[in-house]
Formats: structure tokens, sequence, C-alpha cells
């Protein structure tokens, strides 16, 4: 554990109400899968709190089938609003042509107290899968439990919803696709993150090679890794700026989802 895990960063919403207001946010959902077309399930417990998965199965068997998750550091709130707000603005006509899956908040302990960790001081977002370098969190030993399903749910694509709050103003992708060099996949990525945040320059990010925006390939025993590990098409890891304005944040991180949703249609 150390002291940035464990640090507290909470912002007031343009909407009203705090960043780690998880009943707010629990309550939206519910509204959202009260209006049909999702199926809500709990993939286990990490402390009082359920883990949370929501597929919206599609019509078509051919549908490309996408994972989105969010909320794996609790410091970083515009992912969970941002994937909210992107379905509850969505345009039904687009959902139906895929089959999505919804991680909305993975680590509820660390997002209430607006804390990277968990109650436990665990980094969510590390020890999965085979390139790990330290033991799963309570969040991933529940994941863990669910991989080849999670796997086959994200076939066509894995998206984690984060954000850096280190950066003032850039915005960056960790992406991972089975090519030599960043493709299509990470550059409509990239370009919704840059219509609301000048790109992270070249150079280093938290140990990691950053160029033109993108950290490319990297095995980190995040998330996104092991689901390219368990076999998933592509994957990627979007960051926003935490300390930029929040409003802005939560409307990027819906633009990256969108960019996501569309990606695997364009051409299609
Ligand atoms: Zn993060």
């Amino acid at each position: 554990m150390d002291d940035a895990g464990m640090q507290s960063w909470i912002w007031p919403l343009p909407e009203g109400g705090a960043s780690n207001d998880q009943a707010a946010l629990d309550t939206r959902w519910q509204v959202l899968l009260g209006r049909g077309g999702w199926q809500a399930e709990v993939l286990g417990q990490v402390g009082d709190d359920a883990l949370r998965l929501y597929v919206r199965p599609s019509a078509a068997a051919a549908a490309p089938r996408l994972l989105i998750a969010a909320g794996f550091h609790g410091e970083e709130p515009a992912g969970p609003w941002g994937v909210l707000q992107f379905f509850e603005r969505a345009d039904a006509g687009l959902l139906d042509r895929l089959q999505l899956t919804v991680l909305p908040l993975v680590n509820a302990s660390g997002f209430r107290a607006g804390r990277r960790f968990n109650d436990w001081g665990e980094n969510p977002n590390r020890g999965h899968g085979a390139s790990a370098d330290a033991p799963p969190s309570r969040e991933g030993r529940v994941l863990a439990a669910h991989g080849a399903r999670l796997a086959a749910l994200g076939a066509s694509g894995v998206l984690s919803c984060h954000e850096d709050v280190k950066q003032p103003q850039h915005g960056y992708v960790y992406s991972l696709e089975r090519a030599e060099r960043p493709g299509a996949f990470s550059h409509a990525l990239l370009a919704a993150n840059a219509r609301f945040f000048p790109l992270l320059p070249d150079g280093d990010v938290d140990g990691c090679h950053v160029r033109g925006g993108i950290v490319f390939n990297r095995y980190d025993g995040s998330f996104e890794a092991w689901m390219m590990e368990q076999g998933v098409g592509r994957a990627a890891c979007v960051e926003t700026p935490g300390r930029a304005p929040i409003g802005e944040r939560i409307a990027a991180q819906a633009a990256m989802v969108e960019a996501f949703v569309r990606h695997p249609l364009d051409g299609a």
C-alpha cells in the first residue's frame, strides 16, 4: 500500500451531488435497467458490496460482443459516471446491433472513499493473469472466478475506463491489439479523447513509454491485459486527466465509450 493509493479525491458533479455518491450512481443505473433490454446479476461479494454485471444481449447471434468496465480505481470517478451517461443517452438502434456487457463499478469501497485502493489497501487493477506481479485484490479474485465468461462476453473488445489524477490537462490511452503497432481501434479511442483534452506528450508515464498519446501492448497484470491473455480481440484502458473539470472528464469518458461501441460496426 502506498500513500497515493489512500488519498481521497472527491468532486462536486455538474448536475449536483458528489462524485463518490454510489447510491446516486446505483439509482440511475436501476432507472436505466428498468427501461428493459438488460439482465443484471451479481458476480460475487467484496466485503459488503455486490460486484455487479449487466448484460444487454443482442437479437443478432453474430453481433460483436463488447465488455466495458469502470471504477477499478476509486479516485477516478469520471469512468463510472461517463459509462452511465453514455448508456442513458445512447440510441437503442445502435445498442441493438451489439451484445454489450458492463461492469459498472468494480471497486465500490474505493469509489465511496474517493480513494484509489479498496478498503483493504489493495489495487484492484493489478494482480490479474500471467503478467501479475502482485497478489490479486478481493475484486480481482471475484473477476478471476469468471475469467472465461468475461473473455467470451468481451470477445470483440474490452474497454476499461480510468483517469490519471497526476494529470492537470492531458489525456492518453493504453491499448492492446494483436498487431505490431496501434491500429484503427486505438486511434478511434484516442481521437475521442483528443476532442476534449490535448494528448500527453511523448515520454514516460508511470514507467511506460507513451508515444502519440498511446502506451501500446503493455502486459502489466491489469484487467485489460489479462482479458487479452484470455483471448479477446483487443482491449484498452482510457485515461482522462483527473485534475481537469469533472464535467469534461465525464463527457470524454462517454465519448470514448461511444467510439468503442461504434468501432466494430464501422465498415461492417
Ligand atoms: Zn486507474
